[in-house]
């Protein structure tokens, strides 16, 4: 069994070859060789912590197993991060596990990759101007990973607590990049791209602030309740999405269905622009808004990609197990 600890991940693997991975697996989806089995998430009753798995199997690579881990609220006072997550592999010819991974800095990276990929294939080739809404843990992946993609001139930035929009202000900086920070009206007034990546339960961007040929990619609602576009936004944009289940019952577009304004078939996956079945934005004034609700396959994807980076580097630990 082959081991790739937390500590390792960050000199092991990029964004670049997070990106390969994680469009891999969304063409795998739309294919219909790869599929995520249903998501397990419980409050355990102990140390508050909310603890689950996401899983999932993809046929193409044969990447097999789970993501397993979730969220201990008191942890910052020992020293750890929140979030905590470990993948782990079996291998799909004989169910012997292969390998494990340390999931909390490939979860940023995976969750990065995806809105990175939607930017890839929806935003205008010509966009010039990236809004950020969201300065908290995952921003900085987003903005490091959504760069990669179009020539961006600027960054303009909103978020609640305006104290921890710095830290985006600092890798912008090391980008390259001018940065603003501004209200929503300009934001949505003057950006070509925008990712949003809060943990909000009330929608932050309305409709009428969003100008045509915006390209959204809404990442931080990931569970019942949570949300950060106004549902009337979801209605006059053309909807992608990971995976359309989870999109409809734990993603953004949870509100705009239950308020009726959308269907499920009005929602296209990402893997089917990728694989050439849908064409993608259709014209330079079309809304694309993409829905990222994070899949355990992605999980699988990079750790795939980071044992395969370990092994050929010689840095994978190995143990008879
Ligand atoms: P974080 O706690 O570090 O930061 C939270 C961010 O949300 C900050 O910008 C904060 O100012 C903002 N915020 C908090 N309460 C808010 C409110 N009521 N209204 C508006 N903004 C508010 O969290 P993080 O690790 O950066 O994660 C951000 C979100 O992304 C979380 O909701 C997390 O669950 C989600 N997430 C999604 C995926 C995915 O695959 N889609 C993966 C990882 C995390």
């Amino acid at each position: 069994m082959i081991i790739v600890p937390e500590n390792q991940i960050a000199g092991l693997i990029t964004p670049a070859d997070c990106l390969v991975a994680v469009e891999g697996v969304f063409a795998s989806m739309a294919k219909k060789s790869a599929y995520n089995f249903p998501v397990i998430r419980e409050a355990i009753g102990h140390a508050d912590a909310l603890y689950g798995f996401k899983s999932g199997f993809d046929r193409d690579s044969l990447a097999l197993g789970l993501k397993s881990g979730g969220f201990w609220p008191n942890n910052v006072e020992k020293g750890l991060a929140n979030h905590q997550s470990t993948v782990f592999l079996f291998d799909a010819d004989n169910g012997r596990c292969r390998a494990v991974v340390g999931g909390n800095l490939l979860t940023a990276l995976r969750t990065a990759a995806a809105s990175a990929v939607s930017i890839k294939y929806l935003a205008r080739k010509d966009a010039k101007v990236l809004g950020m809404i969201g300065a908290g843990h995952q921003s900085t992946y987003q903005l490091r990973a959504a760069v990669e993609q179009r020539p961006f001139e600027k960054v303009l930035a909103w978020n609640l607590h305006p104290e921890m929009l710095s830290r985006l202000e600092e890798v912008a900086r090391e980008l390259e990049l001018p940065f603003e920070t501004v209200d929503l009206d300009r934001l949505g007034a003057e950006a070509d791209v925008i990712i949003s990546i809060t943990s909000s339960f009330a929608p932050i961007l309305k409709a009428s602030q969003v100008r045509p040929g915006t390209h959204l990619a809404c990442m931080g609602t990931d569970t019942k309740g949570k949300q950060e576009m106004d549902p009337e936004l979801i209605a006059a944009a053309t909807v992608f999405t990971d995976e359309v289940a989870q999109a409809v019952t734990i993603g953004e577009c949870q509100h705009a269905i239950d308020k009726g304004l959308i269907s499920k078939g009005d929602i296209v996956e990402i893997g089917a622009v990728i694989t050439g079945r849908h064409k993608g934005r259709s014209s330079p004034e079309e809304i694309t808004l993409f829905d990222g609700t994070g899949v355990g396959l992605q999980d699988l994807a990079v750790a795939s990609a980071a044992v395969e980076l370990a092994l050929s580097k010689g840095t994978a630990i190995e143990v008879d197990f």
